[in-house]
Parts: C-alpha cells; structure tokens; sequence
C-alpha cells in the first residue's frame, strides 16, 4: 500500500507561512496534481513529501508508515524535478542504471530493469548515447526513467514538463499520462499550469497562500469550483463573474444581474438577500444577435476567431464577460449581443 496522508502539515520560512495545516489523502495508485499560482507552496509541500524539508507541524505518512522523521531515502520515492538534470559524462543506460548502481543492485537485474524502463519511456535505442546527442523531451524521459527504474512506491514530480518547448510538452504530457496509468505508482505532480492538471490528474488539489482550497476531480474543480479563486485560475479563458443580487419579495429567491432576471437552478435558499456574484463559464452561455426571450443583452467588443471557435468579449452593462460561439457566428465590435446562461452551469459565491 502506499497511500499518502498528510495530517495537519505546516512549514514556515522565518516569517512566511509556506504550507498552513495541509490535509490530504492520496489514494494507492492515485494521480495527484498540485495546482496553484507560483508562491502558493506546491513545492514546499512536495518536499515535506519527500523529507527534504522538515515540518513545523503535523505528520507525514506514507502507506502504514509515519516517515516525518525518516530521511529521504528510506521513504520508498522518486523525484523528477523541472531541470532534468542527468549527468552529461554518461550515457543513458548509465544515468538511469546510477541509483540502482548505488543501492548495489547486481549487474543482471540492473540491466533488466534498465532496459524495461528505457522501453517504457521509448529509449529502448538510445541507451548508448550522451545527454548531448538528445532533445529536450528525450532528457527530461531519461530523467523520468531514473526515478521509475527504482520502482518506488511513491512518484514525485515537480514542473517535469516546464523546460520543454510547447509542442513537446504536448506530446510528453500523453506520454506521461499513459506511463503513469501503466505504472499505477502513487505519484504527486506539482504545476503552475492549469491545463496540464486537468489533463493528468485523478484529482486536482488547487492551492493558494498555502492551504488547499479544494481537492476534486478535474471536472468538478472545473465545473463547481469552491470559490472565485479556483474559478478564475482553472480554465482559459477563466470563469465568467458578474455583480448580481439575490430578491426575495416574500416568494422564491430570485437573482438579477444588470435587472435582468436570471434563470438559475443554483440552490438559493441558503443565499441572504444582497450582492452575489454570479460565475459561469464562456461555453455555457448561449448568445444571439436577434433578442430572444429572457436574454440577457449585452455589446461585444472584441471577437477572436480561434479557429475551432470564437472568443467573444462584450460587456453587460459595465461588466465584462467572455462568450464562446460557433466559428461561423455573426459577432463583431459593438454589436448587441443576446445571452442565455446554461441555468444548470451557474455558479453562485458570496463577493467576500
Ligand atoms: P513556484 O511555482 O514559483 O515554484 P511554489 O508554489 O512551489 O512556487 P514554494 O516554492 O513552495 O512555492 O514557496 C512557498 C513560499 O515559501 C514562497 O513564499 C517562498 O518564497 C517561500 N520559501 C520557499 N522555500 C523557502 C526557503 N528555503 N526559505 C525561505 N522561504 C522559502
């Protein structure tokens, strides 16, 4: 078994809180992701992880075992960091062969295990060669073969694609998800990058000023998220926030934006009258150029084509918002814009 929990973990710098009381639950054989903005503590909190920092409070287990007070390498894990960092004086085969060389493993098994993650990484015909002689992608597989090769129980991986050029990162992103998912090893991965979190992971932990504001699927942390920070930091573009208000003249609740009165199936019933803000994504909201009943109007003001589609930005009443629409959509600056938001897609958060 090599669940992960982290029970109440801290670390403070002097005086910057780094991680603040971290709870999470890896499962066995489970793809976190870490995702937040740079300084949130992604990194801090991976290495509590991997016992090269120490905490100022709260446990670490991993499996059955506390590891807070155990060194690194007796805690059953690998790291891939950003910098790939092999060693340019040897071969392939060496690079990845060197831990395996170190914990004295005999020279038969090292070759097999060796050559089963080469083959695994697609480096099976590049063993001879020299850090030198190979792209970018291939480094930074060679240093993803180093750490599988160990067979650990845990896999930690820290930004391993932000070296990589776009297309590469691409490519590598399939790559990795496919190893992973053959490997089924526990692994944390750690990125700044939102898109790269909804492709790879089980769940996504999204973190910010150290603490995790929410741990979920991809498609719920993209579809509900928590709060307007998870909102706005998943998703290109990211959530749609407008200023409405909620009313409730003696019967049901009901929300206006710009007074307009908006279909939602969002339950109300907790919401105090007053200002909500009201978030919906660019693909969940209709737009027309004719009026339609219970539309909400709006001016556009900028149109980018994107190719697949259109990204419209217009704005209702003062605020602006981001609308997606079929290639072939009739939009262009300053035309009057009809919206109808998916009611089933519309998120509702207190401004605080
Ligand atoms: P990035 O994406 O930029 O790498 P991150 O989310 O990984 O950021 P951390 O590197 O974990 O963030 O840093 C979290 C906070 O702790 C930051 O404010 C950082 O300046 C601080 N910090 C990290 N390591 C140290 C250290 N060794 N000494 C002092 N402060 C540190």
């Amino acid at each position: 078994m090599a669940e992960i929990r982290l029970e109440g973990v801290s670390k403070v710098f002097d005086k910057t809180v780094a991680v603040d009381d971290v709870q999470l639950h890896v499962a066995d054989g489970e793809f976190m992701v870490l995702l937040g903005p740079s300084g949130c503590g992604k990194t801090t909190l991976l290495r509590l992880l991997a016992g090269l920092e120490y905490p100022n409070g709260g446990r670490v287990r991993i499996g059955d075992t506390d590891v807070t007070d155990l060194p690194p390498r007796k805690r059953d894990l690998a790291m891939v960091f950003q910098s790939y960092a092999v060693f340019p004086h040897l071969t392939v085969f060496d690079n990845i062969a060197f831990g395996l060389r170190m914990r004295k493993v005999d020279r038969a098994k090292v070759h097999e295990r060796v050559e089963r993650a080469a083959t695994l990484v697609e480096l099976g015909d590049l063993l001879g060669r020299y850090p030198a002689q190979l792209s970018g992608g291939q480094r930074q597989r060679v240093a993803v073969a180093r750490a599988i090769v160990m067979e650990p129980a845990v896999l930690l991986m820290d930004e391993p694609l932000s070296n990589l050029d776009a297309l590469l990162r691409l490519t590598f992103r399939a790559q990795l998800k496919q190893l992973v998912a053959e490997l089924k090893t526990t692994t944390i991965y750690v990125t700044h990058d939102q898109v790269e979190a909804l492709s790879l992971g089980n769940r996504i932990a999204v973190m910010n000023k150290g603490r995790i504001i929410q741990c979920d699927t991809p498609g719920t942390v993209y579809g509900e998220p928590a709060s307007r920070f998870v909102g706005a930091f998943i998703g290109n573009p990211p959530m749609n926030f407008l200023t409405g208000r909620v009313h409730r003249n003696g019967g049901p609740p009901s929300v206006t934006v710009a007074d307009h009165v908006l279909q939602v199936a969002a339950e109300l019933d907790g919401e105090p009258d007053g200002e909500v803000l009201v978030g919906i994504r660019a693909e969940n909201i209709r737009a027309e150029v004719e009026p339609f009943p219970d539309a909400l109007q709006a001016r556009t003001r900028v149109v980018e084509p994107l190719g697949s589609h259109l990204l419209i930005t217009a704005d209702v009443g003062e605020q602006p918002i981001k609308i997606t629409a079929p290639a072939d959509f009739p939009a262009h600056p300053n035309r009057e814009l009809w919206l109808r938001f998916d009611p089933a897609k519309v998120r509702m958060f207190r401004p605080s």
